[in-house]
């Protein structure tokens, strides 16, 4: 897909100041990452505040991706940044969460584009992909000359995707037809190509296909009225014999136990993003409580607001000290999917609890998008649904330390 935009600014140029501490980096973690990754954050934080934070509002509000910031975000080395093959310069896994951190601390919908695009749809074909498409498609996804999206929950299959899958594919000759439906799928419909995840008829194992999203019997229909994540356009699909050519399989998804590994590592990233999302609530109740003045003084000055504040940060510091953890795990190829789970379920459930008090602190305000809490609010609810909800990573954590699987 072509898309232009407007602002040529240089992202490539280093960025000349250091990096000041965000306001609810109470511990100072962003030391851990290197001066390079730092220099790179900044770079981030600095696009993201001038030319994402200004339009986010009215772009939740109207339900419309902000596409003009897409070559942008390519630029700035967050498409694919933990592929060796594409990416800016060798980096952590720790550097990627915080990545996702600054992106969602001012916009969540943004984050989950790069989320999906990178993390699911990247990490599918660096997973999954032969050698010759890995060459073919990473350079052009990172470069956001191609979009895509990862289709995996289905209308009627979403926690139980690993058995519930009713997608099919049948093989005839050298082109697989594809059947079946596909909901909630991020970025799908202005999305170039589709990761589609359907079972072999012939076999009844999970495959993964890149459909373009222009061949015949494939339809995207945006999902409307949502809650939370409105500029994210995410869709309903239908695959009515849909024919994809043998050389779009993915061959190294053979099971779900592929399709569980590129969701074992993104769903770190995810709990990231939660932090993102309680630091940008936390940040504008701090500021809203040290202006706002009841009973002759700022309300920051009450006991009883200082006790929500410090809940606050209390919860941003302990899930900041869980992820760093589970990524430095990842890094050091010791992550277990139970290591990602509790960091996705604790951050995200600390994540709730800190916009809820956010948006108490600031009153009636709470409730209005200038207010500067309320997409905070409101994206919280789908961050703590997808990519695994609590429920599924408590199971997947209650396995692990009881050795009985209670998913059934
Ligand atoms: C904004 C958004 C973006 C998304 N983007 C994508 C995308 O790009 N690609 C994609 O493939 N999917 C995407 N999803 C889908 C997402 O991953 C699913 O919504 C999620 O996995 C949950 O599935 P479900 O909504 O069908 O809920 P269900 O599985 O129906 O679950 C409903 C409730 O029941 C609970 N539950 C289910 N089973 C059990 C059990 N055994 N024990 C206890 N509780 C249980 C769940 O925890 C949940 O609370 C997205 C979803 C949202 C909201």
């Amino acid at each position: 897909m072509t898309i232009t935009t407007t602002d040529e600014t240089a992202l490539d140029e280093p960025a000349g100041d250091p990096l000041p501490y965000l306001v609810g980096d109470f511990y100072h973690f962003q030391d851990t990452l290197t001066p390079t990754e730092r220099q790179s954050v900044a770079q981030v934080r600095e696009y993201f505040e001038t030319e994402v934070r200004p339009i986010a509002n009215d772009c939740w509000n109207r339900a419309e991706f902000p596409m003009q910031i897409i070559p942008n975000l390519a630029r700035l080395g967050l498409l694919g940044s933990f592929i060796p093959d594409v990416r800016r310069f060798p980096n952590s896994a720790v550097y990627r969460g915080w990545m996702a951190l600054e992106m969602a601390r001012v916009d969540a919908s943004a984050s989950t584009f790069v989320g999906v695009q990178s993390g699911l749809a990247m990490g599918a074909v660096d997973v999954g992909g032969s050698p010759e498409q890995r060459a073919e498609w990473l350079p052009r996804m990172a470069s956001a000359e191609v979009i895509a999206s990862f289709g995996l929950t289905e209308p009627l299959s979403g926690s139980d995707s690993a058995r519930g899958l009713r997608t099919t594919a049948r093989r005839e000759g050298d082109t697989w037809v594809l059947n079946g439906a596909k909901r909630w799928i991020g970025n799908a419909t202005f999305a170039d190509v589709v990761v589609i995840f359907a079972k072999d008829e012939a076999d009844g194992q999970v495959k993964g296909f890149l459909v373009d999203t222009t061949t015949d019997g494939f339809t995207a229909t945006r999902i409307e009225n949502k809650i939370a994540l409105r500029s994210v356009q995410n869709a309903d699909i239908t695959l009515t014999d849909v024919r994809v050519p043998e050389s779009m399989r993915l061959p190294g998804i053979r099971s779900f136990k592929d399709v569980a590994h590129v969701l074992r590592l993104t769903r770190c990233e995810v709990a990231w993003q939660a932090i993102g999302i309680a630091l940008g609530a936390y940040e504008a109740a701090l500021a809203y409580a040290q202006e706002r003045i009841q009973f002759g003084k700022p309300i920051a000055a009450h006991q009883l607001i200082q006790d929500l504040l410090v809940t606050c940060v209390g919860n941003i510091t302990a899930s900041i000290a869980v992820c760093l953890r589970a990524s430095q795990l990842q890094d050091a190829g010791e992550q277990r999917d139970e290591h990602s789970a509790l960091a996705k379920a604790f951050a995200t459930a600390r994540m709730r609890e800190t916009v809820a008090l956010a948006r108490e602190i600031l009153g009636g305000n709470g409730i209005v998008l200038d207010a500067g809490v309320a997409r905070f609010f409101a994206d919280a609810e789908a961050i703590y649904s997808y990519e695994g909800t609590r429920e599924m990573n408590t199971l997947i954590v209650g396995r692990a330390i009881t050795g009985s699987a209670a998913f059934v």
